[in-house]
Order: structure tokens, then C-alpha cells, then sequence
């Protein structure tokens, strides 16, 4: 049974409906699930858990909200849009401090980078859509038209790391482009999917057109990739999800985009600027190393690798480990129990593998909770599982390489292929390597740049598909040719 419901709790001080949105009304459900913070391992409340029976209503109303949010045409969504990316970088704050409290992120990143992101996520996405043209052309006689039409309902489900701007980097193409949208937020980061329905509702977006259905992955989540109404599916998460969800689209034939995880090598040649890769390969800690596109792998030419050793261990020692909340904070926690044993298994299994530990490896002695000590593992042997596997936790491995032959080797060792860095101060290596690695994003001498015009995606087994500029609504859109005889009309 699912009633209306006004009830709000208090997360760091912010009210947020732990409900549902659908049809413009926030709605419970009988059964819940509890989340907790990994700050401290505290319950911040109790979410309503949808099922089948959720996920029908708000396919149902986003189903019904389609023809006259489609029929507003770009202009008239990009009005609304544009409303609710002011809306949100008007709340950065409070965005930012539920995040943090809710998935552990550090606060100062939040507010000074991620939520703007989401605010930009729907605005960019918004005026590309009023700028989208498709090709015409002329050939024998016919005359063709390329056109990027609305394609229905779009099932979005994002996970807990980052889940406000993957939230937005879904809702942004997908209303941009005419679409109505039931979005299935983490159950372990629900609350800032929950304040972005709000937004959405003061915005003035009309009822069903943003639906939010919160439950488990394989309750709330399964339905709607199986949902029969459902056209498009666009996934961030896990290989082991991304797998299940594939067959899901399979099934019905429906588009779907996968990114997923990686194992990314982060390669430093010896004619490098130092200091620069040494800030970047120490930057791979941050979100305890929750991020996808993370360089976990750093390979570094022999001739300089005691030396960087050295000075990774040096800045390591520096990493300010902590509560999220506190602007000195430079690694927050693991976002839960379970994954922090998941993390110590690997750490254990590498140490048992005869890899030696250059620092870490153990639960803060001081934090304990959910605080892993930032790792780095070296003399690791070949087939380590460490070299294979993400981790998705604060643990490096640190290999070295002789030869440019040799690092894009290493670099491509790896069943995934979402991004890989490059330090080098010769731009001719810089494009023979950066051509040679298989990653969906190759960055040289700078790491974590993104301009959403960019098609964004993963290479072997970190996805399926790219979205990111006219990439995006190749994805959500049904892209039609109209061919027309010349001369044929009076
Ligand atoms: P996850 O796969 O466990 O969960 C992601 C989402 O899928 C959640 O909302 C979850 O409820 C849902 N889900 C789980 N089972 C489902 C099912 N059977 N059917 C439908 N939905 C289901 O992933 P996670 O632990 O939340 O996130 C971490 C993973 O995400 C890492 O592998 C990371 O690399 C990846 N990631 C990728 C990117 C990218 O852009 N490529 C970005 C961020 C995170």
C-alpha cells in the first residue's frame, strides 16, 4: 500500500522527504530501509523501499506527463530547466552538507565544486538541446533530415559516491531532450535525489515529469530496468549491476548506457613535471578513493620511481584523514561496514600475495569507524589480484616501467578502460601513448578536466556507450531521418 505523505525528517539540519516523488506527490511506502552515515555510523532515518508496485505509478505518470513536456519543444523545457539550475545553485549549501553526512564526500568539495557541477549538469544540457541541429542534405533527388525526437520514459539509476552530479548528468540530457524520467536513487546516498524532486517541484516542472522511486537495487531498481515502459535505461554502478541490467535492456531491446568501473593507470615518465604528477597520484585518494575514474595503477619510469617512492610516502604521511565536515579534511570514511571488510579483504589478500606495504593497509587507529588509512602497495607480483580487481577504496599499487613500450603494456593490462593519465613533458609521446591506451578518457599532464561537450564513457568492461554533448542525445533521443522525394509536392 503506498499513501501521500508530508512527513520530513532532519538531515545535518536540512528537511528531506524520505519518500517518494511521483506524479508531484510525495507518496510512502509500507516497507522501509534505514540509512546511515558513514561519518559515524549514526541513523539519519528511515527511507521509504519501493517495489513493483512504486516503480508502475511513476512509470505510469511519467508515461502520462510525456506528450506535453515533449510538445514544450526545447525552449519551452529549457524555461523550466534553467529555473532549476538556479534553484539548485541557490542550495549548494545545504546540498553539500546533506551529501557529505549522507555518502561521507568532503564538504569543501562539495560546496565548492560538485554541486555547482549539477547546477551546470542542467543548464548545459538545456542550451545544447536549443543549439541541437541535425544534418540536411541533398543526394539524388532526395532530400535528408536528421531530427533528435523525445523517446519516451527514461529509467535512471546512479550510485552513492557521487550521487547528486550523476544524478544531474542523467536528469540534464534526458529532460533536455523531451523526455520524462523516474530516476532510482542510491539506497545508501538517497537524500540529495530526494531535495533535487523538491527543486524540481519549485521550479514548476510539471507532475511526472521527474519521478523519484527510492528502494533497493534489486527491488525498486530491478523494476524499472524491467519496467515495459520504460525506453531508455542509463546506468552508473557496478560491473556486477551493469551486467544484470544489460541483460534487463536485452530482454526488451531498449537502449541502455552502462559506466561503470576501472582500474586506470596513472603513467609518469621520467621527463615529467615532478611535482605536478606527484600532486595528481596523491590526489587519487580523494573520496578514500571512491571514484570511478580514479588512477589507482600509477606506473612510473624507473629512473625517477625511488625517488617518487619517496616522496609519495612523504606526501602520504601528510593526508589529513577525517570527518567530511571539516574544511581540513583532505580523505573522508568508506561509505559502509560492509564496504570497508570488502577494502580490508583486498588489502589483506595483497598482503598475503608477498606484495610489501609502502604505508597504510589498517583502519585509522585514532578515527576507527569506517576511516581507512590511506595504502600503497609495491613489488606487487604480476598476477595479483590488487592489479585487477577496483577496489574503490584509499588503495594504491605502485609498479615501474623501463620503456614507453612497456608502460602502455602495463597501462592496458586491465579488462577495464575508462580513463588513464599521462605525465610527460614530450607531447609527440603524449600522443603515441595517449592513442595507444584503451580508455574512454586519456588525460595528458592534468587529471580530472571535463567539459560535457566531450563524449564521457567507458572502453572493455567499463561500459557500453558515451553521453556528454550530442552524445548524450544520441543516447536519450530517438534520432530520425526524414528523406523527402524533390519535386514531389504541389
Ligand atoms: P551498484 O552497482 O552496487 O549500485 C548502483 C545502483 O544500481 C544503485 O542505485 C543500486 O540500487 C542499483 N542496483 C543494484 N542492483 C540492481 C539491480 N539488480 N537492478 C537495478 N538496479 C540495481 O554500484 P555502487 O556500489 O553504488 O557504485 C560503485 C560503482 O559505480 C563502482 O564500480 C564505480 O566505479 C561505479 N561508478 C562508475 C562511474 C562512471 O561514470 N563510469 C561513476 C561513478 C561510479
Amino acid at each position: 500500500m503506498i499513501t501521500q505523505s508530508m512527513e520530513r525528517i532532519r538531515v545535518a539540519g536540512v528537511e528531506v522527504s524520505p519518500n517518494h516523488y511521483i506524479g508531484g506527490k510525495r507518496v510512502s511506502s509500507e516497507s522501509t530501509f534505514q540509512v546511515i552515515s558513514p561519518i559515524d555510523e549514526s541513523v539519519l532515518g528511515e527511507v521509504a523501499a519501493g517495489s513493483q508496485h512504486e516503480v508502475d505509478l511513476a512509470v505510469q505518470a511519467a508515461k502520462n506527463a510525456f506528450p506535453a513536456w515533449a510538445a514544450l519543444g526545447p525552449k519551452g523545457r529549457g524555461n523550466y530547466l534553467k529555473k532549476l539550475a538556479n534553484i539548485i545553485e541557490a542550495n549548494i549549501e545545504k546540498l553539500a552538507i546533506v551529501e557529505t553526512t549522507n555518502n561521507g564526500s568532503l564538504f569543501e568539495s562539495s560546496r565548492l565544486r560538485v554541486m555547482k557541477r549539477g547546477a551546470h549538469n542542467i543548464r548545459f544540457f538545456a542550451e545544447w538541446a536549443e543549439q541541437l541541429k541535425g544534418e540536411i542534405w541533398e543526394s539524388n533527388g532526395v532530400r535528408y533530415s536528421v531530427h533528435y525526437e523525445p523517446s519516451g520514459v527514461s529509467g535512471l539509476i546512479t550510485p552513492w559516491n557521487a550521487p547528486f552530479m550523476l544524478t544531474t548528468w542523467k536528469v540534464g540530457p534526458a529532460l533536455a531532450a523531451g523526455n520524462t524520467v523516474v530516476i532510482k536513487p542510491p539506497e545508501w546516498a538517497p537524500f540529495t535525489c530526494s531535495l533535487l524532486a523538491d527543486f524540481a517541484e519549485e521550479a514548476g516542472i510539471p507532475p511526472g515529469v521527474l519521478n523519484v522511486v527510492q528502494g533497493i537495487g534489486e527491488q525498486a531498481g530491478a523494476a524499472l530496468t524491467n519496467h515495459s515502459d520504460v525506453n531508455r535505461i542509463s546506468f552508473t554502478g557496478s560491473e556486477e549491476t551493469g551486467r544484470i541490467i544489460g541483460k534487463a535492456a536485452a530482454d526488451r531491446i531498449v537502449p541502455v548506457s552502462l559506466e561503470l568501473g576501472g582500474k586506470s593507470p596513472l603513467i609518469i615518465f621520467a621527463d615529467c613535471d615532478f611535482e605536478s604528477a606527484l600532486r595528481t597520484a596523491i590526489g587519487q585518494y580523494d573520496n578514500a578513493g571512491q571514484v570511478c575514474l580514479a588512477g589507482t595503477r600509477i606506473l612510473v619510469e624507473e629512473s625517477i620511481a625511488e625517488k617518487f617512492l619517496e616522496r609519495l610516502k612523504t606526501e602520504a604521511s601528510k593526508i589529513v584523514l577525517g570527518d567530511p565536515r571539516k574544511p581540513e579534511t583532505q580523505v573522508g570514511p568508506l561509505i559502509t561496514r560492509e564496504h570497508l571488510e570488502r577494502v580490508q579483504g583486498f588489502v589483506e589478500g595483497t598482503k598475503a600475495t608477498g606484495a610489501e606495504l609502502a604505508y597504510g593497509g589498517f583502519v585509522s587507529e585514532k578515527l576507527g569507524g569506517l576511516y581507512f588509512e590511506p595504502t600503497l602497495f609495491v613489488n606487487i607480483p604480476n598476477d595479483a589480484e590488487i592489479l585487477k580487481k577496483e577496489v574503490f577504496g584509499p588503495v594504491l599499487t605502485f609498479q615501474t616501467f623501463k620503456t614507453e613500450e612497456e608502460a602502455i603494456e602495463m597501462a592496458n593490462n586491465t579488462e577495464y578502460g575508462l580513463a588513464a593519465t599521462i605525465f610527460t613533458g614530450d607531447e609527440q609521446r603524449a600522443e603515441r601513448v595517449g592513442h595507444a591506451v584503451n580508455a574512454g578518457t586519456v588525460w595528458v599532464n592534468t587529471f580530472f578536466a571535463r567539459d560535457l561537450s566531450a563524449p564521457f564513457g567507458g572502453s572493455k568492461k567499463s561500459g557500453i556507450g558515451r553521453e556528454g554533448g550530442n552524445w548524450s542525445f544520441e543516447f536519450f533521443c530517438d534520432v530520425k531521418t526524414l528523406s523527402k522525394r524533390n519535386g514531389s509536392f504541389q
